[in-house]
């Protein structure tokens, strides 16, 4: 006799990213910018769980880091994904209960909510029992937002036009970062606009081959230099205090320093896991106390759990 297993509830994973390239074109017309970018996800994991209740909407429940900065309505991230993926397979939405447990950091720059909207889309697929393939996946992902298919991926990849196209990269070797977070976040629309205001032609959408040798090569020395992020300049506009930051994680032993994304979240790279050590230990003592976390990449993107 074969039995049915009913699944009620569904734990995924989901990492962070960061950016080791990030060339930003001029805002089109229909408001986005053109990108080309590696992302790399790292070991700093959101979870979503998802299980069904007798009832019916949505209920969140966010617990963890930042969690009273994360809106728990129809404007969460999560819930939107939960919708969308519904909608588009026919779901009838009874109830279902998310509960998103953050360690990636709200507003900054690591893409948080665009992880919690893949695992969101991850978990439902499962719950639902919806027959879905990695590319519709991939495609609903998008319509989410620019960082929410790389989320699902993971690994390291370049990623162009909003983001969302994305092919996956070869690298060599596990690199050791030490990512610094802020207690205020940035907003990424008001990032963006400081950057128009300073760079109305963008500029050179391009990943560099320094930065592509370096990671096939596996050389965190050669990687250093060829980090690159166009919206550093716009969040130390908003943000001066983070430039002081940047230097003193290389005072403190790192091979380089760099905004993550739109930031404020500032991440080392470090030449191996003991320098790591040692960089995240001064800056904790210089002042950034439990905003300091050591991390590794590439991370696996969204996965289930149970
Ligand atoms: P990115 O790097 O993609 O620009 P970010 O990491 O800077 O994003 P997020 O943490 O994704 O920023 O959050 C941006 C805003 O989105 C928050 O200020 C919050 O109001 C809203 N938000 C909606 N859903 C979520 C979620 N599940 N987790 C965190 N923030 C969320």
């Amino acid at each position: 006799m074969v039995s049915e297993v009913v699944v009620n509830r569904v734990v995924v994973r989901v990492p962070a990213k960061i950016n080791l390239s990030l060339a930003v074109g001029a805002r089109a017309a229909d408001g986005y910018h053109p990108l080309a970018t590696v992302f790399e996800a790292v070991s700093l994991f959101d979870e979503v769980h998802a299980e069904e209740f007798d009832g019916d909407g949505i209920d969140v429940l966010v617990a963890g880091a930042g969690a009273e900065s994360v809106p728990t309505g129809e404007d969460n991230l999560a819930v939107r994904a939960a919708r969308l993926l519904a909608e588009r397979y026919d779901i009838e939405l009874a109830g279902l209960a998310l509960t998103l447990r953050k360690a990636i950091p709200t507003a900054g720059g690591m893409a948080g909510g665009s992880a919690d909207a893949a695992g969101t889309l991850l978990a439902c697929s499962v719950l639902w029992d919806i027959d879905i393939d990695a590319d519709e996946m991939r495609d609903l992902a998008a319509e989410l937002g620019s960082d929410v298919p790389f989320a699902l991926l993971g690994g390291t990849a370049i990623g162009t036009g909003r983001g969302t196209e994305l092919v996956p990269v070869l690298s060599r070797g596990r690199r050791h970062w030490v990512l610094v977070f802020d207690n205020d976040g940035l907003s990424t629309a008001d990032v963006y606009r400081r950057y128009d205001e300073l760079r109305p032609k963008g500029s050179e959408l391009a990943v560099p081959d320094e930065l592509m040798n370096a990671l096939t090569a596996g050389s965190v020395v050669d990687l250093a230099p060829a980090l690159r992020n166009d919206l550093a300049e716009a969040a130390i506009d908003l943000r001066p205090d983070l430039e002081d930051l940047l230097a003193r994680g290389v005072e403190a032993g790192a091979l380089a320093g760099m905004i993550s994304g739109s930031g404020p979240t500032c991440a080392f790279l470090c030449r191996d896991e003991s320098t790591a050590i040692d960089v995240s230990g001064r800056l904790a003592r210089d002042g950034a106390g439990d905003r300091v976390r050591r991390v590794v990449g590439p991370a696996h993107g969204a996965r289930l759990l149970g």
